[in-house]
């Protein structure tokens, strides 16, 4: 199939077609990458072309992130949109544990027809697979989706990774009070847009609301007062759909706010623009670690540092001195 075939293929949400198109965005063969590079030029929209909603949720396992999103995707479908469900999981691969993006737990939304579901790539760095997910979202709106649902757990540096992939970053926790809320680490509520308590359903329903206001005092040293937007904590039961559509109405919120400021763009243009950077530095790493150079001193330089007799800094001048700059 010529990429002129993809391309039309992929916009006319032709769904083998979108498959292969992802497939071919995920490959790391260099004829392949190549390939997708003109498949994402070709699909890229002008600059009139509606703008899809972005939007990460992460949570710790168990938390209810599938279910959310089940839920908010049929929410969303009955809205009259079209949702992708992307994953980013670099852990993907290990045993055990729940597998992101696995589509039989998103059972009534993995047969919709206007839903579609992407595992994560199962190999590779979280470097590797990032780039997979955005340009796998770049196709994904080309075919017409208008929310991008990106899932990930948080481990190491995936939900700052997702979080500069998309407009709205949304954090999904359990009813925790007092010291319970030490647990929650910081880093992610810096970067939420919209907390949510989940499971406030049952006996759980009082626990979700008081564990909801302590956040909110959390999050309000995090924000403060005169801040373009303080995010919202809200609580919802991801099982019984209650309090989904006022999640979805929180995400809009954090939008209309941001474009209203003229930062929604800026943000999207920034995110491009960090994104070219981060793909010069993975690529410039990955050659000096493949080069021949750095390949044959490479195992007599860390030896040297383990036994003291190189210092870290000397050793990175070896380093970059045997990079043969191929
Ligand atoms: P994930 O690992 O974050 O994707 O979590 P899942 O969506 O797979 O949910 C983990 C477990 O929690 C499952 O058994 C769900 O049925 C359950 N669960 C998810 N959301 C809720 C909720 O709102 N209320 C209750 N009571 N259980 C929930």
């Amino acid at each position: 199939m010529t990429v002129a075939e993809l391309a039309e293929g992929v916009r006319a949400d032709k769904r083998a077609v979108l498959a292969r198109a992802i497939t071919l965005v995920e490959s790391r063969r260099p004829d392949h990458q190549a390939l997708a590079q003109e498949l994402l030029l070709a699909v890229t929209p002008g600059p009139d072309a509606p703008i899809a909603t972005r939007v990460g949720i992460t949570g710790v396992p168990g938390v209810g992130k599938s279910t959310t999103i089940e839920a908010l995707g049929n929410h969303l479908i009955s809205l009259g949109h079209k949702v992708a469900v992307l994953a980013v999981d670099p852990s993907s691969t290990r045993s055990g544990g729940s597998i992101l993006g696995d589509k039989t737990r998103m059972g009534t939304l993995a047969v919709n027809p206007r839903a579609y579901i992407r595992p994560s790539p199962t190999s590779g760095t979280l470097g590797g697979v990032a780039k997979a997910t955005r340009e796998t979202m770049v196709l994904m709106e080309a075919a017409g989706f208008d929310v991008i649902l990106v899932e990930t757990v948080g481990v190491g540096q995936s939900e700052v990774t997702v979080a500069n992939m998309v407009d709205t970053f949304a954090f999904l926790t359990l009813a925790r009070t007092g010291d319970q809320l030490q647990g929650i680490k910081k880093g992610v509520l810096e970067l939420a847009d919209v907390v949510a308590v989940n499971k406030a359903d049952g006996d759980h329903v009082v626990e979700a609301r008081v564990a909801a206001r302590e956040l909110s005092s959390a999050l309000r040293l995090i924000h403060p007062r005169g801040s373009l937007w303080r995010p919202p904590v809200l609580t919802q039961s991801a099982v019984e759909g209650t309090g989904i559509p006022e999640f979805w109405d929180a995400i809009l919120r954090h939008r209309t706010t941001l474009q209203e400021a003229g930062e929604f763009d800026r943000r999207r243009r920034q995110q491009q623009v960090d994104w070219t950077w981060t793909m010069v530095r993975d690529t410039i790493l990955g050659r000096v670690e493949h080069s021949d150079g750095v390949r044959s001193v490479r195992s007599e330089v860390e030896a040297a540092v383990q036994d003291g007799s190189l210092t870290p800094a000397l050793a990175a001048q070896r380093i970059l001195d045997a990079f043969d700059g191929r």
